[in-house]
């Protein structure tokens, strides 16, 4: 980048831009953002705001080996590349990571008060009571607020912890996660006998396991039941 009139040029693989001290819009669609405290100018570094794939990016062209692409403390994204990668490439990339950039941002994403521990019992107690007499009786039922996990089961304590969270989703899902619990108390990983088991038992488990999965609120966390 070299000092011009009214501003800086800026080097992209389209060619240089000038460069001032604000976003400035570049032919092929993107932006060339502020100068200010951004630019390596010894290296002539090149940095840009684009979109693709619904994805809002900031491309920083520098002396790296492959396609970087980072989700920044702040939220926005963050993508360097060598600089004999052309923008299409690019753009392409980034469209193609869009679904692990919006996961990325719903994990940052401060979670909603889960349902009290009153409303949370009163919610599960029906399940659990359904299966208890199916599986040795009533275990030891936890209840904790996780961000990634919906329930979880330790077979040798009986015990079976259910994320508060899960107080809020549908009643199908509930029960779904319920008795893919108590199913541990028996088999203990995810194997063939598991599977069998759960689906002799509830033969639309995988259409209620799908509605843990999205972006609403009570569907974080992801929909990881261990
Ligand atoms: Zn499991």
């Amino acid at each position: 980048m070299t000092p011009s009139r009214g501003g800086l040029l800026a080097k992209t693989d389209k060619g240089y831009y000038t460069v001032y001290n604000r976003a400035t819009k570049l032919p092929e669609g993107g932006f060339v953002k502020s100068f200010a405290g951004g630019y390596n100018v010894a290296k002539g570094v090149g940095r840009m705001l684009r979109q693709a794939g619904g994805v809002e990016y900031e491309l920083t062209y520098k002396k790296v080996k492959n396609l970087n692409l980072r989700l920044a403390a702040d939220g926005h994204v963050a993508v360097s590349a060598p600089r004999r990668v052309p923008l299409a490439e690019i753009d392409a990339f980034v469209s193609s990571r869009a679904g692990w950039i919006d996961r990325a941002r719903a994990r940052r994403t401060p979670l909603p008060e889960p349902p009290g521990d009153e409303v949370c019992r009163a919610v599960f107690a029906p399940w659990l009571e359904k299966y208890a007499p199916l599986f040795g009786g009533m275990p030891q039922v936890r209840l904790k607020t996780l961000r990634s996990m919906w329930g979880c089961c330790r077979p040798a304590k009986r015990e079976i912890t259910l994320n508060r969270r899960l107080a809020a989703a549908p009643a199908a899902a509930v029960e779904y996660v319920i008795l893919h619990e108590y199913l541990h108390l028996i088999y203990p990983d995810h194997g063939p006998a598991f599977h069998a088991a759960l689906d002799a038992m509830m033969p639309d488990n995988r259409a209620r396991r799908a509605l843990l999965r999205g972006g609403a609120d009570w569907k974080n966390p992801d929909s990881v039941v261990e």
